[in-house]
């Protein structure tokens, strides 16, 4: 749950103002309008001769205001008024004679508080219509809306999260650890016997999307107990001072509703660094909530059964203070999942939608490595939602295949414009990629090539899916994938000798890859096992800053260089040696606009059997 600012204060005042605006346009204009019509101003001559030809039906004589006015007979639409002529004595001789209805009116001082009522009286109607409307809006935007700042008692619900461990698949080494805690929570007795403190609290640490906050929900499933949970952003709101309150009351509730988890998600907007550099200036009201969770931490007594998770994807940033024993002393990685992984994500997602029994789940994780649990369910999701499309009734192998490219590559783009020649070089691009890679000895194999644009921008793109997922990355393997990173452009080069800016995304990968083997893995023979970058967020994305020298670093360029120079030369070597190939494949890749692996493959066999067209293929390496 979440505070909301008050705000509807705002429309309220405008309310106001428009309604007083419209009050006032119809006192202006309205009323003497409809008046008009009936008032009519003549002169007391007038008003004596409809006297005695005795047409006068209703006299009123104001005395207050001097005015006559009168109505005449057979029209009582309109009245007449006149001035009073202070010395016409014979008046009220005239009236007897005229034989009408006259009356002679108590000065009217009442008049100013009748005029006050016309307006009082529609203000109360609009005041109380407003207020109305607030109470409203107040009840819609949330009970607390008008009391923040005076209590944050309301924010932090128990949930009931309706998840267990079912619903987690793979991080089998992150159950393992969170179910001693969940064991812990059943019964602490057993661990206060033997004099065992359970850890006060277990940081969870790992890439966005892998199921941290799905893990801590599945904790207080398991637990069966209470589960306070709350965004570190949610602690820097609003007003200076009011992070710490809210620590406090968290913790204070926390304690009354023992056994209980409390779950503070996305912990490093609270928990950075606190730097002594920007100590003028810097984010005190941060570093006053960080205290204030250190000091919680250490203050409340762990044995009764108050856990604390904590969910981050940029451990490193983390203040050391959080991380000693009695504090964040677990550390659980929960990591991008493997094979294995992914394929159980698969299916425990699968159980919420209708699928045909042939599904090949191992397939489609094979396809999706490095996908993070939540791109898993997406494709999940998107399977289904292109079942729909389709019209079929149950969800089908290909309608995961195309999820699959849905969440790599974005939708296909039917519509884009793009000229005959384009698809030309877009098509040679893509086999140039292809071919560097199939003739590659260590590369994976090439699994789909489509030169139709999607959504993400690309213009076309050849994927290799590898037979078996290894966790290490041999030098040659590397090697290799920055030269199949660079046949792209290879190719453009030597069949339309043009450089284009489709290469744009091979370049970066491949200077990335190249950095990565000079100055992290120590691939390179000049500086070989020497660290020259660290690490920023391993978690997100990756960012490197240098550890060395400026002449270091500028050799390192030069390195970088080299190493995309030669595989550049390479990858140009093998399109040369294979440019019939080359040729074939392209014109069927135009043809079509998607191929499989296979047909790519069968074409590529079909060349490589006739030795004579071409003879030395395995020049590289
Ligand atoms: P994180 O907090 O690590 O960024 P989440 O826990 O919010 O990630 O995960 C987002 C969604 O991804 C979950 O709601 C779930 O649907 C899916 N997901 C992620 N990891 C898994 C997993 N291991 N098993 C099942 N579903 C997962
Ligand atoms: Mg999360
Ligand atoms: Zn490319």
């Amino acid at each position: 749950m979440k505070t909301t600012p008050t705000k509807p204060k705002k429309p309220l005042i405008y309310y106001y103002f428009i309604m007083m605006l419209i009050l006032f346009a119809f006192n202006l204009f309205i009323t003497p309008m409809i008046q008009s019509q009936r008032i009519q101003e003549v002169s007391y001559s007038e008003f004596i001769s409809v006297l005695e030809q005795q047409q006068a039906d209703q006299v009123e004589i104001d005395n207050s205001s001097g005015t006559i006015m009168y109505t005449v007979k057979d029209n009582d639409r309109n009245v007449f008024v006149t001035g009073i002529l202070p010395n016409d004595t014979s008046l009220s001789q005239k009236l007897e004679d005229s034989g009408a209805d006259y009356t002679s009116s108590i000065p009217q001082q009442n008049s100013f508080w009748l005029d006050l009522l016309t307006w009082l009286i529609p203000l109360f109607i609009i005041i109380g219509v407003g207020q109305l409307f607030s109470r409203q809006l107040t009840k819609k935007m949330g009970a607390n809306t008008m009391t923040f700042g005076k209590s944050s008692a309301k924010v932090y619900v128990a949930a009931e999260t309706g998840k267990t461990f079912k619903d987690v698949a793979g991080q089998d080494e992150a159950k393992e650890a969170l179910s001693e805690i969940v064991d812990f929570l059943h019964n602490p007795q057993k661990y206060k016997k033997l004099g065992a403190k359970m850890p006060k609290g277990a940081l969870l640490v790992g890439p966005p999307g892998t199921g941290k906050t799905l893990l801590a929900k599945a904790v207080a499933g398991e637990a069966n107990v209470p589960f306070f949970s709350i965004s570190g952003s949610e602690f820097v709101e609003m007003f200076v001072g009011m992070g710490a309150a809210r620590v406090r009351d968290l913790f204070k509730q926390a304690q009354e509703k023992a056994p209980c988890i409390v779950f503070i998600d996305e912990i490093d907007t609270i928990g950075k660094k606190r730097d002594s550099a920007n100590g003028i200036g810097g984010n005190d009201e941060r570093e006053q909530t960080l205290n204030q969770l250190l000091a919680e931490m250490d203050g409340f007594d762990g044995s009764k059964g108050v856990v604390i998770l904590a969910a981050t994807n940029r451990p490193e940033s983390l203040d050391k203070a959080l991380l000693r024993p009695g504090r964040f002393d677990r550390r659980i990685p929960v990591e991008l999942p493997d094979m294995k992984g992914r394929e159980d994500i698969l299916k425990v997602h699968a159980r919420d939608i209708i699928v045909d029994d042939q599904i090949d789940y191992r397939t489609i994780a094979l396809a999706t490595s490095g996908a993070s649990g939540a791109e898993l369910a997406n494709i999940v999701n998107e399977a289904a939602l292109a079942a729909v499309r389709h019209g079929h009734n149950k969800v089908l192998q290909r309608d995961f295949d195309e999820a699959v490219d849905t969440v790599i590559a974005g939708k296909e783009r039917k519509g884009a414009v793009i000229s005959e020649k384009e698809k030309r070089i877009i098509a040679y691009h893509e086999i140039g990629h292809a071919l560097v890679a199939a003739v590659s000895k260590n590369s994976a194999p090439v699994h789909k090539i489509t030169i139709i644009p999607h959504t993400n921008g690309s213009l076309g793109y050849t994927m290799q899916v590898a037979e078996q997922e290894s966790v290490l990355m041999t030098k040659d393997e590397i090697l290799e994938k920055i030269c199949t990173l660079t046949g792209g452009r290879a190719a453009e080069e030597l069949i339309f000798n043009v450089c284009t800016s489709g290469a744009a995304n091979d370049i970066e990968q491949a200077t990335k890859l190249a950095r990565a083997m000079v100055a992290q893995l120590g691939m390179s023979d000049q500086f070989g096992m020497t660290a020259l970058e660290t690490i920023n967020n391993r978690y997100l994305s990756g960012d490197a800053s240098l550890v060395c020298s400026n002449e270091t670093a500028a050799q390192i360029d030069r390195e970088v260089m080299d190493i995309i120079k030669n595989a550049h030369q390479q990858a140009t070597r093998i399109l040369q040696d294979n440019a019939q190939l080359l040729h074939e494949e392209a014109e069927y890749l135009l043809q079509k606009e998607t191929i499989t692996g296979e047909e790519f493959m069968e074409i590529f066999n079909r060349h490589r059997q006739q030795p004579a067209a071409d003879s030395q293929t395995e020049t590289h390496s």
